[in-house]
């Protein structure tokens, strides 16, 4: 009997200490990067941005004046490009091919284009590949569209964000702006909306909450109030 507690006691507190997968998923701009970001902070998880890899396939394209009605240029293509994050001046920055895309990638020309993009089946086999790898040995953050319905349907905690889309647009816009992009409010707001609706009617991984995902309206929540409440969650598993 004392043995049978022991191994339990042993058991739990194993799994307490095992890291966890968390899969944030939301609408544009719903500051589910900020959340992602400051949680694998808090809990010495590394974090990843899968928006910013399909920018950056997005960018290869522009920048190789890829048809993306033409799927062999597209496979071609994709064989060409190397998708990497590396920490610079305390932040994961993604670089394509070697070269540091992170400022390249939020330009209106690529948030224009990816969504397109990113409902290619071919470019989101490519990259759901790369993302499940990260993934392997846990103690990892991920935020996207699909992160919790199809590359990671059995991560421990999946949250699903949400927040008004005029708070989303007024968010992305002081966001651009502080980044030096004037760019007029109604285009940032037009540009949300339509990746929105392609995001969620495409046919492969349309952006849906997962059935098994916790909500986070963050309207009203500053970024330090939603860390918090996700932080809670988080406990249950650490
Ligand atoms: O997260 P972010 O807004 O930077 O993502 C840019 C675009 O990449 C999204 O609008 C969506 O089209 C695509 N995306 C996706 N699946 C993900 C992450 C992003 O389709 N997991």
């Amino acid at each position: 009997m004392q043995s049978f507690f022991y191994f339990a006691a042993h058991m739990f507190n194993f799994f307490k200490k095992n890291k966890i997968v968390v899969a944030i998923d939301g609408y544009s701009s719903c500051g589910k990067s900020t959340l992602a970001k400051d949680l694998a902070h808090k809990l010495k998880y590394v974090y990843i941005d899968s928006g910013a890899m399909y920018r950056a396939v997005t960018l290869y394209f522009i920048w190789n004046k890829i048809d993306i009605t033409n799927t062999s240029q597209i496979e071609d293509a994709l064989k060409k490009i190397d998708i990497s994050f590396k920490r610079r001046r305390g932040h994961n920055s993604c670089y394509l091919n070697g070269e540091l895309v992170e400022n390249d990638i939020r330009s209106a020309e690529v948030s224009d284009q990816v969504s397109e993009v990113a409902a290619l089946s071919i470019v989101r086999r490519k990259l759901v590949t790369l993302q499940q790898a990260y993934g392997v040995s846990k103690g990892l953050v991920m935020d996207g569209r699909d992160i919790g319905t199809v590359v990671f349907p059995l991560a421990e905690l999946k949250v699903f964000v949400t927040a008004d889309v005029d708070v989303r647009a007024h968010r992305r816009y002081s966001e651009l702006k502080n980044r030096g992009n004037e760019i007029p409010f109604e285009d940032v707001k037009a540009n949300l909306e339509k990746r929105d609706h392609i995001d969620s009617t495409r046919s492969d991984s349309p952006l849906r909450q997962a059935e098994d995902a916790v909500v986070l309206d963050n309207s009203n929540l500053s970024p330090a109030e939603q860390l918090e409440a996700v932080y809670k969650l988080t406990k249950m598993y650490l």
